[in-house]
Formats: structure tokens, C-alpha cells, sequence
């Protein structure tokens, strides 16, 4: 028992020490949120767990992109019932136990209201934009309040946040703009997330400044829904910002996602040929290869434009690694336009796709058009996308074969019997290798690796130099 540590008192209510389960879905932006509640959680005498058996608080950071995230939300949803049911005495004290069930996250923001209602054991819901004020309904939770969502938007000019991690390791996620603007046709985020807001570049400056003097952070991942659409409303520019994290003493790596060929910009692209510390690598979506499927959805831009920008990426860095997203089967597509697509993927040599099959979202445009398609046509055009990608990728990685990369460790496992620690490169690429000595701890060591084997999905390496956890 943990009768030792103290309790917190939040108001009028004592929190003495209990346990969080959180599960996330969907995109990096839902797991920097589930950061920012655990952060916020711990100052109640919250603590994380991977049981959910022994939580007294369960939190659902839900996803709403597609539909198949949306039914596992449901089905552990579901499960939750038993959980409640089976923990009504704390084995610890012999006390009634009451575990509270909470869903977050953009199922939420759009649905709370509903879910409470319908969902027994749900306690309470809340939605993207009120993350920070978790504290607030855990302790209306805790007070005896029962089924509530909160679902408000923030509606202040200024999106001012500091960034909170709780998983000690060197790298960090860091928002710089929250919302999307662009509401293409087949896209439920601009519901779920509302409208495009940035953070001011020295805020984000001092931010991530304070990460690594402090936290010993090395790399960080800027995140946007729309990432390079960052700082339009301030006069400033991604690429600035790019250029002014370079400064950072002790800062080694910079990447960003999610972004929209649209924003791509001459300062980006300058700042991919000027910075040393920004990664090799762009995840770009182009969603199709097709200009009147593009139209369609609401894209605004071309196949010819996607390419040229690829093309501008390529000679600012020669080593740049481009990656993207692309949906199968939107609806009404012909042959001919699914054909377009297999054809870009060719021309744009994509070093890894992201790949999904349409699938409707209620509210947004493309769901309420007459659709001919049928899940039949749209698994197998996704099977011929995936096909035509892993042969080329396969070829992209043969010519990895031989050359030497930084890579920073995340973890080890056994693959057939064989320890293996895996480590990301620069352009974003895993690569495991075998230790010198089974008992080598590499994790968050930066070290250099030469290729040795690639395939389309995993790349073999050798240890050449373990640089240890601080490079500069
Ligand atoms: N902002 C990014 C962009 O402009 O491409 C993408 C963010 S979205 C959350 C991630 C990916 O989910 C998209 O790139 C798209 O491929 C996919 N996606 C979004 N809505 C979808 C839908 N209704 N059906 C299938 N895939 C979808
Ligand atoms: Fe969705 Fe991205 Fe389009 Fe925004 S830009 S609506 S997040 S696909």
C-alpha cells in the first residue's frame, strides 16, 4: 500500500495517492495531449499504469478519423462496464472502491454530450480544446459530480501553452499550432479541433530552450494538424522558427508533422538546404494521385504542384526522405483516377506510405456524396497501393546497403530468439542492430550504424560508434 505518501489536498477534497490508465488513439497530437493529462494528473497524487485492473481513474484519449478507431474506443469502452462493476471493494483498505471512467480526445469534442448519456459507466467526457482544465472535472468527478462533458472551445485570441513531459526520455513532442483550417471534403479534424491557432515563435523558442537546459531533451517533433500553416495569423513562418530552434545549444534533432503541400513555402524548403539540426525527412500527404479526386477533395493544389515541391525539397537536400498519405477508393473514383494514383507513386518514389481506405465521415462533405463504391472496390484498389509501394520502397532501401547512419536508440527486443536494439534515423527510418556485448544498454545512446540487409519493412544494421546519451 502506499499509505506513506502523503495526500494532496486539491480544495476542499483530499487526493490521496491513486493510479491512472489512459489509453490513446490515433495521431501524435492525441498522445502529446495524453502527456499533457498525466502531467497535469500527477499534481493530484495521480500516478500512471499499464494495469487497468488496479486504476482508479480510466481515461480514453479517443480518435475520430476513421472508422475503424472509433469501434476499438467502443469495444474497450464496452469493457469498462465489467471493470466497474468488479471493483467495487479495494482489496487494499476493504473500502468501497468507485473508478472513474472518463473519455477525451475528438470522438468526445463532437459526441460528449451523447456518450454520457448513453454509456452507463462513462463519468464524464471532454474535448480537445479543454485538456488543460482535466484537474478541474477530475475534481468535480471526486466531488460527486456525475455525467458531465465538457465540450466548450477556448475562444482567447492567443494559443500560449508550455510544454509538459512525463516520460524521461531525451525527445519531446512540442505543439506550435493547434486546429485546422483547411476542412478537405473527407476530413472530420476541423470539427474535432477547431479552427488554426499558433503559438508565438519566442514562446516556442523559450519552450523548447527550457526542455533541453532542464530536461535534458535532444530531439523534438513540432506538431500541427497543419503544421506548416504555423504562425500565419503572427506574420511568422515554420521555416523561422526552424531557423531560430537551430540555436539552441545542446538541441540535436528537429523534425515536424503533419503538413499540407499547400504550406509549403520557399522559406520550409530554404530552411531544409540552411539548417543542420532539421531531419532529413518530410512526411508530405498527397492523398492522390488523381487532380480531379484532388479537386474533389478539396486539396487545393495539383499532382504537377506536388511533384515540382518534391522536386524543390530534393535540391535543397539530397538526402531528404519524403513520405506521405494516400486514401483508397474516395468516393466516386474511377479506374482511371485509382490508375493516377499507382502512377504517382512511381514518380514521387515515397520512401513509406501511410495508407487508408475512405471511410465516411458524418458531417463532412464527402460523406454525404452519392457514392458508387463499394468496400469490395476500396480494399482491393488499398491492397494495389500498398502492393506498388512495398516494391518501390523495397528498392529505395536496397540503396541504404553500405552507407553509415546516425541513429538515436529507442528500445530492444527479441527478434527469433536474437536481442536486437532499435534506434530511428535522421529521415526517420528504424534500424535494428545486435549489441557488441549482451549486456550493452543502448537506450537513448545516439550511435552510428552501417547498413548491412534492408527490406521493404526492416532495415538490418552493424554498430560502428556508440556516441553515449550527449552529443552536441
Ligand atoms: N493534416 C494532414 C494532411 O493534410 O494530410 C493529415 C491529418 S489526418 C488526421 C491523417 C490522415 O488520415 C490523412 O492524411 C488521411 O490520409 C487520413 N484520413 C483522414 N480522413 C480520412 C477518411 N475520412 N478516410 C480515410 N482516411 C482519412
Ligand atoms: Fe484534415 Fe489535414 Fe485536411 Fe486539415 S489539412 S482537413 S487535418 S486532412
Amino acid at each position: 500500500m502506499t499509505t506513506q505518501t502523503p495526500t494532496v489536498k486539491v480544495g476542499d477534497l483530499e487526493f490521496p495517492p491513486r493510479k491512472v490508465w489512459m489509453k490513446t488513439y490515433g495521431c501524435q497530437m492525441n498522445y502529446h495531449d495524453t502527456e499533457r493529462i498525466l502531467s497535469h494528473l500527477s499534481g493530484m497524487n495521480f500516478t500512471a499504469t499499464s494495469e487497468k485492473s488496479e486504476a482508479d481513474l480510466v481515461i480514453f484519449n479517443t480518435c475520430a478519423v476513421r472508422d475503424l478507431a472509433n469501434q476499438k474506443f467502443y469495444s474497450h469502452l464496452g469493457d469498462t462496464k465489467k471493470l466497474k462493476e468488479n471493483k467495487d471493494i479495494d482489496p487494499g483498505t476493504g473500502l468501497k472502491k468507485n473508478v472513474i471512467v472518463a473519455a477525451g480526445g475528438c470522438i468526445a469534442q463532437t459526441e460528449g454530450k451523447d456518450l454520457i448519456q448513453k454509456y452507463k459507466q462513462l463519468d464524464f467526457a471532454f474535448g480537445t480544446d479543454v485538456v488543460d482544465n482535466i484537474g478541474e472535472m477530475v475534481y468535480r468527478a471526486y466531488s460527486g459530480e456525475k455525467k458531465f462533458a465538457v465540450t466548450s472551445w477556448d475562444r482567447s485570441e492567443n494559443y500560449s501553452i508550455e510544454t509538459k513531459i512525463t516520460q524521461g526520455t531525451p525527445t519531446a513532442f512540442v505543439n506550435i499550432i493547434k486546429g485546422c483550417d483547411k476542412f478537405c471534403s473527407y476530413c472530420i479534424v476541423p470539427f474535432t479541433r477547431g479552427r488554426e491557432k499558433s503559438r508565438r515563435l519566442e514562446e516556442v523558442v523559450k519552450d523548447v530552450s527550457r526542455l533541453v537546459e532542464h530536461s535534458g531533451i535532444q530531439e523534438v517533433m513540432l506538431l500541427g494538424q497543419n503544421v506548416n500553416s504555423y504562425g500565419k495569423d503572427n506574420e511568422e513562418s515554420l521555416g523561422q522558427l526552424i531557423m531560430e530552434l537551430e540555436k539552441i545549444p545542446g538541441l540535436v534533432r528537429l523534425r515536424y508533422t503533419t503538413s499540407h503541400p499547400y504550406d509549403v513555402t520557399d522559406d520550409l524548403v530554404a530552411a531544409h538546404a540552411n539548417s543542420k539540426k532539421l531531419a532529413n525527412h518530410l512526411h508530405l500527404p498527397v492523398q492522390s494521385g488523381s487532380n480531379t479526386v484532388l479537386q474533389r477533395m478539396l486539396r487545393e493544389y495539383t499532382v504537377e504542384h506536388y511533384l515540382t515541391l518534391l522536386a524543390k525539397m530534393r535540391k535543397a537536400n539530397p538526402e531528404m526522405i519524403i513520405s506521405s498519405d494516400i486514401i483508397a477508393g474516395f468516393p466516386n473514383e474511377t479506374e482511371e483516377e485509382h490508375q493516377a494514383t499507382l502512377k504517382l507513386l512511381d514518380d514521387a518514389q515515397f520512401d513509406f506510405i501511410y495508407s487508408y481506405a475512405f471511410s465516411p465521415r458524418k458531417g463532412t462533405k464527402a460523406a454525404k456524396m452519392n457514392d458508387v463504391l463499394n468496400d469490395e472496390i476500396r480494399g482491393r484498389r488499398l491492397r494495389e497501393i500498398q502492393a506498388r509501394q512495398l516494391k518501390i520502397q523495397e528498392n529505395i532501401r536496397q540503396g541504404m546497403i553500405g552507407k553509415t547512419y546516425r541513429i538515436l536508440v529507442e528500445e530492444k527486443g527479441l527478434n527469433k530468439g536474437v536481442t536486437k536494439w532499435t534506434g530511428r534515423t535522421s529521415c526517420y527510418r528504424l534500424v535494428h542492430f545486435e549489441p557488441e556485448t549482451p549486456e550493452q544498454d543502448y537506450q537513448w545512446h545516439w550511435a552510428d550504424v552501417e547498413i548491412i540487409s534492408a527490406t521493404a519493412l526492416s532495415t538490418q544494421g552493424k554498430i560502428i560508434r556508440d556516441l553515449g546519451k550527449k552529443i552536441q
